[in-house]
């Protein structure tokens, strides 16, 4: 089969034929028909995650994944209900199953977490095997490449969303803030209108280009923030939606300077969720956060239940993507383009 492997970090990946993998008795062999490109990707090739994973060569990058049940593991029980031919995506965050957070469903907070595309197989490949009980069934008519970013770029702000939510930080009354809209802003403007409680949205990036997507998928008003003073960003505010700080924020960048931007807005008692990983160092005051009251809700990737409603959204065609498809071929172009922020929406690659 086809893959794309890393054999070294910072090198580009190597377009290859290999063997298609083999799978255990409770796997399914799933046959790739799109994988999203992340800028995690990106990170891994780049050497990010280093630190916290020294994950051994060769690598499959690729990890927002949809498919067709190609084969079955012995044990795979029919309770599973699946068939061969039958439409899915990847859940990630494969747990151990027997931890505290695997047993209340989060499995991707494991310790013993696996991932898809963080080891020798992914998405950059024409098969993978995956655990019977992380492939999710989907609607045959939804497309491919949009099912694919919804595991990863269209499941991350859902989940960061909700804890916004349950956090009862959103309401009629309340502003929240998307801040960054790459592959999960525009989702996340979606969400904060679908699960916001009436809340107005207010998006907040550089590039005007990713703002007019933010405005398109319903964002009340839009920001950008490029070269602006605090206080001009906080009139601007202020004339959009009556106040000069955010009750709610999800960071859908990470960035240093964003990140210190979005809490210098962040009102009493606000809630911030952080979703992006631009940076990886943060300095910010921490009088304000004592004093205001602040909470900072670190939310990652999402779980079964997160993408099993991202996919009854879906099948709703309650979402709407901004998807660029792109060959196998074009993988290490599109990584190079990825890494220089200039992709919009998510560059998705089609078998
Ligand atoms: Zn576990």
């Amino acid at each position: 089969m086809k893959a794309a492997r890393m054999h070294e970090y910072r090198k580009a990946l190597i377009l290859e034929d290999v063997a298609v993998p083999d799978i255990q008795p409770d796997d399914v062999l799933v046959q790739v028909r799109a994988c999203g490109m992340c800028r995690s990707d990106v990170q891994l090739v780049d050497g990010y995650f280093r630190k916290y994973a020294d994950i051994p060569t060769p690598i499959t990058p690729g990890h927002e994944i949809a498919g067709v049940v190609h084969k079955f593991g012995t044990l795979v029980p029919k309770s599973a209900g699946l068939e061969e031919g039958d439409h899915v995506v990847v859940a990630p965050g494969w747990g151990d199953g027997t931890c505290r957070h695997c047993r209340v469903g989060d499995t991707h907070i494991c310790p013993n977490v696996r991932w898809p595309g963080f080891g020798p197989y992914g998405g950059f490949a024409d098969f993978i095997p995956v655990p019977a009980r992380y492939v999710i069934k989907v609607d045959r008519r939804l497309k491919f490449e949009e099912l694919a970013p919804l595991t990863d770029a269209g499941m991350t702000p859902y989940r960061g969303i909700k804890k916004l939510r349950d956090a009862r930080a959103l309401a009629p009354d309340r502003v929240v803030g998307v801040f960054g809209i790459g592959g999960l802003g525009g989702y996340a403007v979606q969400y904060a209108k679908l699960l916001g409680s009436g809340a107005t949205v207010v998006a907040f990036a550089r590039n005007p280009k990713k703002l007019a997507v933010a405005k398109e998928y319903g964002a009340d008003h839009v920001i950008a923030v490029k070269d602006k003073s605090l206080a001009d960003i906080g009139r601007e505010l202020r004339d959009a939606t009556g106040q000069s700080d955010l009750d709610a924020i999800i960071d859908c960048a990470g960035a240093p300077e964003m990140i210190q931007l979005a809490f210098s807005l962040l009102s009493i008692s606000g809630h911030y969720v952080d979703v992006g990983m631009v940076g990886d160092r943060i300095d910010i005051p921490l009088f304000p956060r004592v004093s205001r009251e602040q909470t900072f809700h670190g939310s990652f990737w999402g779980n079964n239940t997160d993408l099993s409603e991202i996919m009854a959204l879906a099948a709703q065609g309650k979402i709407r993507h901004t998807v660029k498809t792109i060959t196998f071929d074009q993988i290490n172009e599109y990584l190079d383009r990825l890494r220089a922020g200039e992709i919009v929406g998510r560059a998705v690659i089609k078998f």
